[in-house]
């Protein structure tokens, strides 16, 4: 009988790549919570309009690469192709403009992208990512950045520099548009029929259409260059922060983040040593995105990022996770309640512990032993039972010792280190 595969675009995690997402998760969090983010869990299925009204009709992900179907009652539902909208979604929905400001959260969770798969690149994906809303100060931005760059430092990821540009606000939009469209029509016959709609409907998008050329993108003018005092200001105050956390960081006038949603700050954190094309993660402020959806206007900072492509970068980098040392029991099978009750009390003192199944002779169950790389074997056999002892091998030196069974756990915790 034919056997079934993973779905193409879909990937199982095992062994080490299971190992290093745990490691991820457990470290990212760990620094999130340093800086008072709490963490949510959301549905992975949204209504899909909530897509459409925030990331944008002309994006590619809403235009090309949604997981969307209509359920059984006829409403057209989404995999979620990214968090943040979702996040926001939840905002409004439960009311956390009446928690203290800025009310801070972080995320960890699967999306859905229907791309080409590449190495790394998957469409099914998680993202671990932080959001923070209704405080629009500049040491906010400078914060979600801070955090985004310690969590990678984390990892002792070489070369970091955050790339960090300002495409403005409203105000600042109208007059970078004119120019921009300007600039854009003299390439009208240049550009992918895509963008030559994007020009009538959100000219922005062209600049991170992966068909136009670098040449093409970076002729065009430069946000910075049409930002408003109020927006300037914010810019500047964002770097100076950066400097006063010690944070490596250029002005990459180019960037401007695939989403419609964000406003004056966008950067990426990248590893100089991985090649500077590739960002590690990305985000800035977007503070419409809930009013867009219908809530009170309140302004918002976030990044996100991809967690496969950091498990490949740590494997890359020969990352390892340091493994909890096994305790393996060994038992003749007139013993085995003893060998049970062992096991359960060294287990709840944290240890790992593994019981021969199979039981058998001695020899055979230690050569098992040996093949789980346990550190230590307990040895219980009749003899052992009548005196209240038990064996306890070293696996590396093949040593072993009889002990009072009551000085177990003591003898365990004094070799664990040795
Ligand atoms: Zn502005
Ligand atoms: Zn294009």
């Amino acid at each position: 009988m034919d056997t079934i595969k993973s779905v193409k675009g879909f990937k199982d995690f095992f062994g080490l790549d299971a190992e290093i997402f745990e490691a991820i998760e457990k470290t990212l969090f760990g620094v999130a919570e340093a800086y008072g983010y709490k963490r949510i869990i959301l549905p992975v299925v949204e209504y899909t309009e909530l897509f459409s009204r925030s990331v944008g009709e002309e994006t590619d992900i809403v235009k090309k690469e949604m997981y969307t179907f209509t359920d059984k009652n006829e409403r057209s539902l989404t995999l979620r192709p990214e968090m943040t909208a979702s996040v926001a979604r939840s905002y409004i929905e439960n009311h956390f403009e009446t928690y203290p400001t800025p009310f801070k959260v972080a995320y960890l969770g699967p999306c859905f992208r229907y791309e080409n798969p590449q190495k790394g690149r998957y469409r099914g994906f998680y993202q671990f990512g932080v959001e923070a809303f209704g405080d629009d100060s500049p040491l906010l931005d400078a914060e979600v950045i801070s955090l985004a760059f310690s969590a990678l430092q984390k990892f002792n990821i070489k070369g970091l520099k955050v790339k960090i540009n300002s495409i403005g606000c409203r105000k600042c939009r109208p007059n970078y548009r004119k120019a921009l469209v300007d600039a854009l029509t003299q390439h009208y016959d240049e550009l992918c029929s895509d963008c030559k709609r994007r020009l009538e409907t959100n000219p922005m998008r062209i600049l991170d259409c992966k068909k136009e050329s670098k040449e093409l993108k970076d002729s065009l003018p430069k946000t910075i260059d049409y930002l408003r005092d109020e927006c300037k200001d914010h810019f500047n105050a964002v770097t100076n922060y950066l400097i006063s956390m010690n944070i490596p960081y250029e002005v990459d006038n180019t960037l401007v983040r695939g989403l419609d949603y964000y406003t004056r700050t966008v950067f990426e954190v990248i590893s100089e040593d991985l090649g500077s094309q590739n960002a590690l993660l990305g985000g800035g402020r977007y503070d419409y995105l809930i009013e867009e959806l219908g809530g009170r206007p309140t302004p918002g900072v976030g990044f996100a990022l991809g967690v496969e492509r950091l498990i490949e970068i740590l494997k890359a980098q020969k990352f390892t996770v340091k493994e909890k040392s096994i305790i393996y029991i060994a038992y003749q099978k007139s013993s085995i309640t003893k060998a049970i009750k062992v096991a359960q009390t060294i287990r709840d003192a944290g240890f790992t512990v593994l019981v021969d199944t199979k039981c058998g002779n001695f020899k055979n169950q230690l050569e098992r032993s040996a093949k789980r790389n346990a550190k230590f074997t307990i040895i219980i056999g009749e003899s052992e039972i009548a005196s209240n002892t038990l064996q306890i091998k070293n696996m590396a030196t093949k040593e072993q010792k009889e002990i009072k069974e009551v000085e177990l756990l003591n003898a365990l915790k004094e070799r664990q280190n040795a």
